[in-house]
């Protein structure tokens, strides 16, 4: 790899850890109104901002992150403490309501796709090595092995337990275990009794009530330059971005090369800068970010053909297409 290629690559991860999405406006706070409770910790290999507004902030903050502690841990493939380790490693079925249920949502969004998104990618991540020190292009028979053993319709969720009907399957939930992340979070403050918050996992948003009477500003953040794109007025609302800004590297050719990766061809997906999407569910969110990102901009009918999910795409050379449904919400400043 060339040395700026590298340097490239550093550029891309600060970007990254200072997150796609921006919170415009401190809105306007009553002169008495004791300013929102906020907390940031390094969590699922980025930084989660909580704030909460209210009596209940503090204590709802604090149980909020104890159980994203147990979410880091439960959802990472890589931590030997997790059901997903000896399911990776062994093949070996478990029993957990959080994974069954997130990975059950994965797999409608997978039907819903046509197989743009797949939990069972882990092959492909492993083989090109986006985002460690050893990234490559693969060749074209490493490239089919690998495909060979993705694919989707060989989970089976059953009630609480997951298993597999094709021995070497190995799942990756780094595409949806954010949204699981945003939506806990948010159960969690609210079952505290917080009524307005914001749940902010490296830029991926989930927005609580509304902030002093007024919807929640999410700034979009262009997948070049940083500067804001577009504005969610967001209230009991998550938006979600997935990107090819995100993790990549650039081969000795000047290719580029991102970590989301078309499950059709093995290859990453290269038809968007970014995506962005918009739902109450922000598990749906996250899983179809980046089933989008993959379809590219052509699966804007399918958007408007799908309940509960609204988006707004970027292409390469930054046009911004949105799906009607977005229309009450969003802001384009540039326009
Ligand atoms: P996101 O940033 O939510 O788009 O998730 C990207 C991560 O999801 C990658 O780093 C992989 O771990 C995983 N992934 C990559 N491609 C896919 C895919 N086609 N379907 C599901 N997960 C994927
Ligand atoms: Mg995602």
């Amino acid at each position: 790899m060339k040395p700026a290629a590298g340097r490239r690559r550093l550029f891309a991860r600060a970007l990254a850890a200072c997150a796609l999405v921006a919170l415009l406006s401190p809105g306007c706070r009553r002169a008495d109104a004791p300013a929102p409770a906020r907390r940031t910790r390094l969590l699922m290999n980025t930084y989660v901002t909580l704030t909460a507004a209210g009596p209940a902030a503090d204590r709802g903050i604090e149980a909020a992150f104890r159980r994203l502690e147990e979410i880091n841990r439960a959802f990472n493939f890589r931590d030997s403490t997790s059901p997903l380790w000896a399911f990776n490693r062994e093949d070996r079925p478990f029993v957990d309501a959080g994974l069954a249920g997130v990975i059950r949502a994965a797999l409608e969004v997978s039907a819903a796709s046509g197989g743009a998104f797949d939990v069972t990618v882990q092959p492909l991540v492993a083989l090109w090595g986006i985002g460690t020190d050893r990234p490559a292009v693969p060749g074209r028979r490493a490239l089919d092995s690998a495909r060979a053993l993705v694919g989707w319709q060989y989970l089976v969720v059953a009630g609480d337990s997951v298993a597999k009907r094709r021995p070497g399957l190995r799942v990756d939930l780094g595409g949806i275990a954010k949204g699981y992340a945003l939506a806990e979070a948010a159960r969690v403050l609210r079952a505290e009794g917080v009524r307005s918050g914001l749940v902010d996992a490296g830029g991926d948003v989930y927005a609580i009530g509304r902030k002093a009477g007024a919807p929640w500003r999410v700034g979009i953040r262009s997948p070049r330059g940083g500067e804001i794109i577009a504005v969610v007025r967001a209230e009991d609302l998550a938006v979600v971005s997935s990107g090819d800004y995100e993790r990549f590297f650039t081969d000795a050719d000047g290719s580029t090369y991102c970590h989301i990766f078309d499950p059709r061809t093995a290859r990453p997906a290269r038809a968007l800068a970014g995506v962005t999407v918009v739902a109450a569910d922000p598990v749906l969110a996250d899983a179809w970010a980046t089933a989008l990102f993959v379809l590219g901009p052509s699966a804007l009918e399918l958007v408007e053909a799908t309940d509960g999910i609204e988006a707004l795409f970027v292409t390469p050379g930054l046009e911004l297409t949105a799906s009607s449904g977005l229309a009450p919400v969003l802001e384009l400043p540039g326009r």
